[in-house]
C-alpha cells in the first residue's frame, strides 16, 4: 500500500460533499486537500498552508514533507470531487453488449443466457478489467459487481483478482440462481447452481476476502440474483449466512411488471411483501432497481433501512420504467447509483448515470414546467442531488461511512476534471452544474486509497489496449456462440 503524502492544490472548486443532501456544503474555491497514507489529512483553503519546497505547513504549524515534486499536484482549472460510487453491476455483461437490442427484460434474459454459459475464468477476470476501466475513467473509484452466474471454471476470485490489479475499491456480492427452466425459474438448468455448493462457496468467499475495516479495499456481499432466478430457501438461507458474518445482502427487485406478475403467480405477493416473507427486510439489504414499488412499499423500506440501486439507463433501455427516486429519498430509503451490467446500459459511465439520473426524474413531472424544482410537489431532482447520489448515496447504500466524501479521516478517494475543455465553454459560472448538464466526459485524474490510478486522463495502473483487444477475442466467441 501506498503511504505516501500528496499535495492537491490551487484547486478550481472542491465540492466535499460533507454536508447533508437538503444542505450542501459550500463548494471551496482556490482549495487544497492533503492526503497522507490511504486517507485525507486535511481540507482547506490553498492560502491557509505555506509551501516552501517539498514542504508543507499545515495551519497548526505542523510540517509535513511531501517525498517528491510528484506528490505535490496543482490543480488550476480543475474541479474536484469525493470518488464516485457504484452500487450495481454485472461487469461481465461488458461481453456481450448491444445484443437483444428491442427486449424487455424476460425476452433480453432469455436471449443472453446461453450466450453466457460460454463464460470463462478468464472471460470473467478479462471483462472485469475492461468494465471497471471504462468506470475508474468515468470517476468511479469504488463499485459493487453483482456475479451471479457460474458455467465452466468462473469464480468470484476472478473479478477481486482484477479489482485488485486495477486499483479499485470494490465490493464483490456473490450471486446466485438455483431455480431452473424446468422448476419454473427463468434461466436454462444449465445456467443455474446446486444450493448447497452456493452456500458453501458463499461462506467461502466472505472467509476468504472480506474486509470489515475502515478503508476496506475488499469486502463480500451475498446476491440470489432475483425472484424468478432463485428459491426462497436460499433467500432465507442466504440471508442468515450473511447474517452470521455480518456481511451485506443485495438482489434485483421490483425492476418489472414481469418480475411482479412472477411473484404475484407462484407466490401470491408482491415483490416486496416476498422479500420480507423470506427475511430480506432489513439495514443490511440493498435491492436493485426499485422502480415498481408502491407508495406503501416505499415508506416499508424507508422505515427498515433499505437501500435502492438506482440504474435509470438500463430502466429505459429495458423499458422498465421510472423509479421513484423523490418519494423513496423523502421515505427515508437509501438510493444510490447503479449503471446496471453494461449489456443492458450499454456502457460503464458513472456520471453519465448521474446525468440520466437527472434527467429521467424530470420526464414524468408535471410540476416541474409549473413550478420548477423548488415546488413541493416535483419529483425533479436537482445538479447536486445527482451527485450526491453518485457519492454519499451511494456510500450510504453500500454501508460505509469512510467514503463519499472529501473531509479529513475519510479515505483518499478523490477524482478531478479539467473544466478547460469545450463541453464545459459557457458553464463555468456553475461548475457543479456543468457536471451533470453538459456532456459528460471522462476525468483528467483520480486516486483510490491514496494511490494514482489516473493521470492526465489515462489509467496508469494498467496497460488497458491488450486487455481491450483480449476482450474482444472473447467477445466475438461468445456472441458466435463457439
Ligand atoms: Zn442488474
Amino acid at each position: 500500500m501506498n503511504r505516501d503524502a500528496f499535495l492537491l492544490t490551487d484547486i478550481h472548486t472542491l465540492v466535499t460533499m460533507s454536508g447533508s443532501r437538503t444542505a450542501p456544503a459550500p463548494l471551496l474555491r482556490d482549495a487544497a486537500v492533503l492526503v497522507r497514507g490511504n486517507a485525507i489529512a486535511w481540507v482547506g483553503a490553498a492560502h491557509e498552508l505555506a509551501i516552501e519546497g517539498l514542504n508543507v505547513r499545515l495551519p497548526s504549524g505542523e510540517v509535513i514533507a511531501l517525498p517528491s515534486s510528484a506528490h505535490l499536484l496543482r490543480l488550476r482549472d480543475h474541479i474536484v470531487l469525493p470518488g464516485l460510487v457504484n452500487t450495481h453491476h454485472h461487469l461481465f455483461q461488458t461481453l456481450t453488449r448491444c445484443l437483444a437490442q428491442d427486449s424487455g427484460l424476460f425476452r433480453w434474459l432469455k436471449t443472453l443466457y446461453p450466450i453466457w454459459l460460454g463464460l470463462t475464468s478468464e472471460a470473467i477476470y478479462v471483462s472485469a478489467l475492461v468494465g471497471m476501466a471504462e468506470l475508474m475513467l468515468s470517476g468511479c473509484t469504488t463499485a459493487s459487481d453483482h456475479l451471479y452466474i457460474y458455467p465452466n471454471d468462473c469464480s468470484i476470485d476472478d473479478e477481486i483478482r482484477a479489482a485488485r490489479e486495477i486499483g479499485l475499491r470494490f465490493h464483490a456480492t456473490r450471486g446466485s440462481m438455483s431455480l431452473g427452466e424446468s422448476q419454473g425459474g427463468l434461466p436454462p438448468d444449465k445456467a443455474v447452481e446446486r444450493e448447497d455448493h452456493i452456500l458453501h462457496d458463499s461462506q467461502r468467499a466472505i472467509e476468504q476476502y472480506h474486509d470489515a475495516s475502515r478503508h476496506a479495499m475488499i469486502r463480500i456481499a451475498l446476491a440470489p440474483c432475483s425472484p424468478f432466478s432463485v428459491t426462497p430457501d436460499l433467500m432465507r438461507e442466504s440471508a442468515r449466512l450473511a447474517r452470521h458474518y455480518g456481511v451485506m445482502l443485495h438482489t434485483h427487485l421490483a425492476e418489472t411488471r414481469d418480475e411482479e406478475a412472477f411473484c404475484l403467480s407462484r407466490f401470491g405477493l408482491r415483490p416486496l411483501d416476498y422479500a420480507e416473507q423470506v427475511e430480506w427486510l432489513g439495514n443490511d439489504v440493498w435491492y436493485a432497481h426499485g422502480v415498481h414499488f408502491s407508495r406503501e412499499d416505499v415508506h416499508r423500506m424507508g422505515a427498515c433501512g433499505c437501500g435502492v440501486a438506482h440504474c435509470p439507463s438500463s430502466n429505459m433501455r429495458l423499458a422498465s420504467g421510472i423509479a421513484p427516486v423523490r418519494l423513496m429519498l423523502s421515505a427515508g430509503v437509501k438510493v444510490g447509483l447503479g449503471v446496471d451490467g453494461s449489456a443492458s446500459n450499454d456502457g460503464n459511465h458513472l456520471l453519465l448515470e448521474a446525468r440520466q439520473a437527472l434527467l429521467l426524474q424530470r420526464v414524468t413531472d408535471a410540476s416541474f414546467a409549473l413550478y420548477g424544482s423548488e415546488a413541493a410537489e416535483s419529483t425533479a431532482i436537482s445538479a447536486y442531488e445527482a451527485l450526491w447520489l453518485a457519492t454519499r448515496g451511494g456510500a450510504e447504500v453500500l454501508g460505509r461511512d469512510d467514503i463519499g466524501q472529501i473531509a479529513p479521516g475519510f479515505s483518499a478517494d478523490l477524482i478531478a476534471i479539467n473544466l478547460n475543455r469545450v463541453e464545459y465553454a459557457g458553464a463555468l459560472h456553475d461548475p457543479l452544474a456543468a457536471l451533470v448538464f453538459c456532456a459528460p466526459r471522462g476525468v483528467d485524474f483520480s486516486m483510490i486509497n491514496g494511490r494514482i490510478v489516473i493521470q492526465d486522463g489515462q489509467l496508469v495502473t494498467i496497460d488497458l489496449q491488450p486487455i481491450i483487444e483480449r476482450h474482444n477475442r472473447i467477445s466475438a466467441r461468445l456472441v458466435r456462440g463457439e
